[in-house]
């Protein structure tokens, strides 16, 4: 089977050097940081993107493709409603053809309890007045037809997008590049420069930049580049596995998920499939660190996860992956250019297996590739979206959670204007970091 498309062998399409100086400094080319690039590039605001690997070449290409506000938590959906805007005019403008299609999202429920879930969510769908609406078991048959299994009933969001992930964010990676953002790949950030207390500057594999403002947008690898600066989040990383069918008859041109499968159609005539179930930890010194603040949304969803006893070497939260080094020595993040782990050989049985008996009809599922990825998941299951109160100018996001692709060109802007000291425009009070250590109690958004 063909290997994953993105890797460190794909050829760099922005070398360096790094400038010397630069108004604003992004660490990470996923979709939030390129889209956070994007919006102040066209406002003409000197931004540098420095990105360790590829662009897009770790979660933000290996997601499932769905753009969705069903299911989101309610202080995420004015936000992700903003993104969907974005999205339309950003697949305009960047010329190229991101897949991007108003196919909708559908969730198939099996049981009375998984319809209890989305009736609650029902509520906030209503109080955002948007088109989330539920099916019973007739009406679910009626929308995908040909499904063998028998539902209970769905919940579906027809205004609901799908988009391609391998095309999307490096297409606006290059609009980025033609509005003035300066890109540069394989070029690890490996610290901060921090002045009096505030930011000065960022070392770079490549060198110096001297700068006043930093997002970190790096996915999972925020936590261990803020702990070498003192600041902990508790954010880990699970290991999700997904695959590519070869073209097969279109049986649904939007996206949906039971309880043991996921499928999206593609642009090229396939499906993207996942398997149902749990997502795989691996325990390392942060998962032991942040394990109580765990224990909520361990308690809602108990068999959400499954563990094993320690992660690959040089992976973010590995037992040998370094903690400290210095500004002049090679850091964790050059060393994993592209976190790129092995899916699940079980998880790929189980989607051609469940794919194959939800439809029949459409015969063998012929996989074409198949990958995985570390989603950078928080105890809430929703982001930080803010200023590091303890070092002045430095602002994250990250922690998206599984559900960074939809809402991200909404983050992006929500970030830009942070950094330029605009009015945002959102009450961004529930993604602040403070709420792990001021007291809070954990609150898990939904996790439908
Ligand atoms: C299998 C899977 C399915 C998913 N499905 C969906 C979906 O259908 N819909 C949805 O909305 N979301 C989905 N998601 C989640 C979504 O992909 C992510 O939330 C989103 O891509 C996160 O974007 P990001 O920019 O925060 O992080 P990333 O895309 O992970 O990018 C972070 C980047 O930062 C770089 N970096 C890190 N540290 C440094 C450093 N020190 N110096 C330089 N560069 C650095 C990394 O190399 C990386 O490229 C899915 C995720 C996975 C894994």
């Amino acid at each position: 089977m063909p290997a994953f498309p993105f890797s460190e062998a794909n050829p760099i399409q922005y070398p360096g050097p790094p400038p010397k100086s630069s108004d604003v400094v992004i660490i990470g080319g996923g979709v939030i940081g390129v889209t956070t690039a994007l919006f102040l590039g066209r406002r003409n605001f000197p931004v540098t993107l420095v990105e360790k690997g590829r662009i897009a070449a770790e979660q933000s290409s290996r997601n499932w493709g769905w753009i969705r506000k069903q299911g989101r938590d309610a202080d995420e959906l004015p936000i992700v409603i903003e993104a969907s805007r974005h999205w339309r005019q950003l697949a305009e403008e960047c010329g190229e053809d991101i897949g991007l299609k108003q196919t909708g999202v559908t969730y198939l429920a099996s049981s009375d309890d998984k319809m209890a879930g989305f009736e609650e969510f029902m509520k906030i769908a209503a109080a955002h007045k948007i088109d989330t609406r539920l099916l019973n078991a007739q009406e679910t048959a009626g929308l995908i037809e040909g499904m063998s299994g028998s539902f209970k009933g769905a919940m579906t969001t027809p205004s609901d997008m799908r988009a391609e992930p391998w095309v999307a964010v490096p297409a606006l990676a290059r609009l980025a590049a033609r509005e003035g953002v300066k890109i540069v790949e394989n070029c690890a950030a490996r610290t901060l420069e921090i002045s009096a207390g505030r930011v000065s500057g960022v070392w770079t594999e490549a060198g110096h930049i001297e700068t006043s403002s930093v997002l970190l947008a790096g996915g999972a690898w925020s936590s261990l580049f803020l702990r070498r600066h003192g600041v902990s989040i508790p954010q880990l990383s699970v290991r999700s596995t997904a695959a590519a069918t070869e073209p097969m008859p279109e049986i649904h041109a939007g996206a949906a998920a039971g309880e043991h499968i996921a499928f999206r159609r593609r642009q090229d005539g396939g499906y993207t499939l996942a398997p149902g179930g749990s997502h795989l930890l691996y325990l390392g010194p942060d998962a032991f660190r942040h394990a109580t603040k765990y224990l909520p949304a361990l308690m809602a969803n108990p068999f959400g996860s499954r563990y094993s006893p320690a992660a690959p070497a040089d992976y973010p939260d590995g037992w040998s992956t370094r903690r400290h080094w210095a500004p002049d020595s090679q850091s964790p993040f050059e060393r994993m250019r592209v976190l790129n782990p092995a899916p699940e050989r079980s998880g790929l049985r189980a989607i051609e297996r469940n794919f194959r008996r939800l439809f029949p009809q459409l015969g063998a599922v012929r996989l074409k590739a198949s990958w995985a990825g570390m989603i950078d998941a928080m105890p809430d299951v929703v982001p930080i979206v803010d200023r590091v109160q303890a070092i002045a100018g430095l602002i994250v996001a990250t922690g998206m959670s599984g559900h960074g692709f939809g809402i991200g060109p909404g983050i992006g802007r929500v970030v830009s204007d942070m950094i330029q000291g605009n009015e945002i425009g959102h009450d961004l009070t529930r993604f602040r970091l403070s709420r792990f250590y001021d007291g809070s109690a954990i609150r898990p958004g939904p996790a439908l």
